[in-house]
């Protein structure tokens, strides 16, 4: 059997950390223990790896995000590889995964891997999930189904992986659709396949997109203060199927005369936004006033598709097919 070459990046997040036994926090831990681990997998692997930062994932911005993306293309050009693993935290581990999955232009299997425990913890998920990983990666199979999320024996496409739990191993999820396959001791089985999306151009990511959560009672005052600040577009988590109180209509008027896109998604985890209601800040209002709605991506989601298009040359008027996809 031909070894699978397999480029591994790791970033940081609790898989790379370690709990400090007197006090109990956990902390980046001086050299990540995962290093000593590479070998389990040399009968079936060759694995490199870089390590470009080491960061807790709260700390990662999109910059971040388009230097793995960069680093993947270049190092694939320069030495290929069958497959690649990305080590991360997992608080920001779906928006990483995502935005990879929008831009990355590579045809080879890319999984993104985290743990919920630290390394010297009883019962620490990282060196399994890690290298469930490298198996999924090494995967035929694995192949052409977009950027996954590997943890806790399940695989999950990037745009519907999201964090649930804060603690619980078992925090990853893909609400309504459920995971792409599962991992077991001798397979990895698909079960479905996920909808291939357009690839969007990215070479910056200077923009700046807010992200604001719809509450019984908002008024206009957060997104009036949007709108007269450096702000180019704005993310709605709205109610339900995609309504917001009365109160906040003017602002959401004042943003798109600005020409400020308002993009709309809901609030609840299932489902997706439409206008459906015609009432004062109904669905059916929003639609007509300019608001995009977005076709059943989270908040944090919908917020970088949005950063990525609008720093796009090429957008133009297509931001409405771009959040139908
Ligand atoms: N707070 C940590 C991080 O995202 C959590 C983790 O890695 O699981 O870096």
């Amino acid at each position: 059997m031909t070894k699978k070459r397999i480029f591994v990046i790791h970033t940081g997040g609790t898989i790379s950390m370690e709990e400090d036994k007197q006090s109990g926090v956990v902390k980046p831990s001086y050299e990540n223990p995962l290093h000593s681990f590479h070998h389990l997998l040399s009968e079936t692997t060759d694995i490199f790896s870089a390590a470009p930062f080491h960061l807790p994932s709260p700390h990662i911005t999109p910059k971040e995000m388009l230097g793995l993306k960069q680093l993947l293309e270049e190092t694939y050009n320069n030495e290929p590889f069958d497959g690649a693993v990305i080590t991360h935290g997992t608080d920001t581990l779906e928006e990483t995964a995502y935005f990879l999955d929008l831009t990355l232009e590579l045809d080879v299997p890319v999984v993104v891997t985290g743990a919920m425990r630290s390394n010297n913890e009883i019962g620490s998920d990282g060196l399994y999930n890690f290298i469930s990983a490298v198996r999924v990666a090494s995967c035929d199979e694995a192949k052409g189904k977009g950027v996954l999320v590997v943890l806790n024996d399940e695989i999950h496409s990037a745009d519907n992986a999201t964090k649930t739990h804060t603690s619980n191993i078992s925090t990853f999820h893909s609400p309504q659709y459920g995971p792409l396959g599962i991992i077991t001791k001798k397979k990895i089985i698909f079960q479905r396949e996920p909808i291939h999306q357009a690839k969007l151009p990215v070479t910056a990511v200077d923009k700046q997109v807010a992200l604001i959560k719809a509450y019984a009672g908002m008024d206009s005052s957060l997104l009036t203060f949007l709108a007269n600040t450096h702000y180019d577009g704005v993310v709605i988590e709205a109610l339900g199927q995609g309504n917001l109180p009365p109160a906040a209509l003017p602002a959401v008027k004042e943003l798109i005369d600005k020409d400020i896109p308002v993009v709309l998604v809901s609030r609840c985890f299932n489902g997706i936004v439409q206008d459906t209601y015609e009432y004062e800040g109904g669905g059916r209002q929003l639609k007509e006033l300019g608001v995009i709605f977005s076709n059943g991506l989270n908040g944090q989601k919908a917020r970088l598709k949005l950063l990525i298009a609008l720093s796009s040359p090429d957008t133009g008027d297509k931001m409405e097919n771009i959040f139908n996809q």
